[in-house]
């Protein structure tokens, strides 16, 4: 596994792909747990060599949010991606990505102020640069991420065919905790109380996937219910949106083209978590 931290030495690398090599990239904050993981047996299944990319990027971080204590721990994130057969590793610097000279952003219309994108203003703008930077970089034939951030795969997935890059999203499932809370980096800020809160995203999604499965497909039947378990196990909602899941245009009827997206705060932690029908 090697190593990149210069852009340049990336940059020149993926224009060395030969054609008839399948290049996987999956971009990553780092402090990998197995949903990251999972990403990576995917590319490795799917393509000849794998990419990963380890950069917090501050541009997706609000003023009040958690850039300066985001969790880091490159030692060991390079000692799991050693094990996992990974190719390259593309560790870039923040002056490297945004010299002090930067000036151009990439925003997608519309998706992007929706949903994480009103609660995070310009988190979205911030996401769909850094991926437009690394797409760029790396070259990719396919990246791989994770339906966990099911808008961000949205937002990305616009950005890609609108700005006409070949590089193609593979989507992957969202992989779980024993009980059922989607793994992210951030449950690492949640105390052990804050933890068992935690699992009222996963018990709401699955109480809802299971009044659907009785017949009840009025949107605000499910969602009062959703509040009300979310409430009584100590989570503050941030929204909870049935969507259309092409759209994500709001629906009022649940059918297997919707998705249901969840952002809850616990304790001052944001976790999302979503389900389809
Ligand atoms: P992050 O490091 O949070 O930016 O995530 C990097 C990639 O990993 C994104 O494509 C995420 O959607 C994906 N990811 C994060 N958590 C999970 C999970 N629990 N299951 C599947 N993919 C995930």
């Amino acid at each position: 596994m090697k190593i990149i931290t210069d852009l340049k030495e990336m940059s020149s690398l993926g224009r060395s792909w030969s054609s008839n090599t399948q290049v996987g990239f999956v971009p990553t904050m780092g402090y990998l747990h197995e949903g990251h993981l999972s990403l990576v047996t995917r590319s490795n299944q799917q393509c000849d060599i794998t990419i990963v990319s380890i950069f917090v990027n501050p541009a997706q971080f609000g003023p009040q949010e958690d850039l300066s204590v985001y969790p880091r721990d490159l030692e060991r994130d390079l000692e799991l991606l050693r094990n996992y057969k990974v190719n390259y590793v593309f560790f870039p610097n923040e002056k490297q990505m945004y010299p002090d000279e930067f000036k151009t952003w990439v925003e997608v219309d519309k998706i992007s102020s929706i949903l994480c994108g009103a609660s995070r203003v310009g988190h979205f703008k911030g996401v769909a640069t850094i991926i437009a930077k690394l797409v760029n970089i790396v070259n990719p034939h396919h990246m791989f991420m994770g339906e966990k951030d099911f808008q961000q795969c949205l937002v990305l997935e616009t950005m890609l065919n609108d700005l006409d890059f070949h590089t193609r999203i593979v989507r992957c499932p969202i992989i779980r905790e024993q009980d059922g809370l989607a793994m992210s980096s951030r449950n690492k800020y949640l105390s052990n109380e804050e933890r068992s809160s935690a699992l009222c995203l996963y018990l709401s999604l699955q109480m809802a996937q299971e009044m659907w499965s009785n017949g009840i497909t009025d949107t605000n039947n499910v969602e009062h219910k959703m509040k009300e378990l979310i409430k009584s196990m100590g989570g503050r909602i941030d929204y909870i949106a049935f969507v259309n899941s092409s759209s994500l245009q709001t629906v009022k009827q649940i059918d297997s083209s919707v998705r249901l997206l969840l952002a809850v705060f616990i304790g001052k932690t944001r976790l999302i978590d979503n389900c389809g029908f």
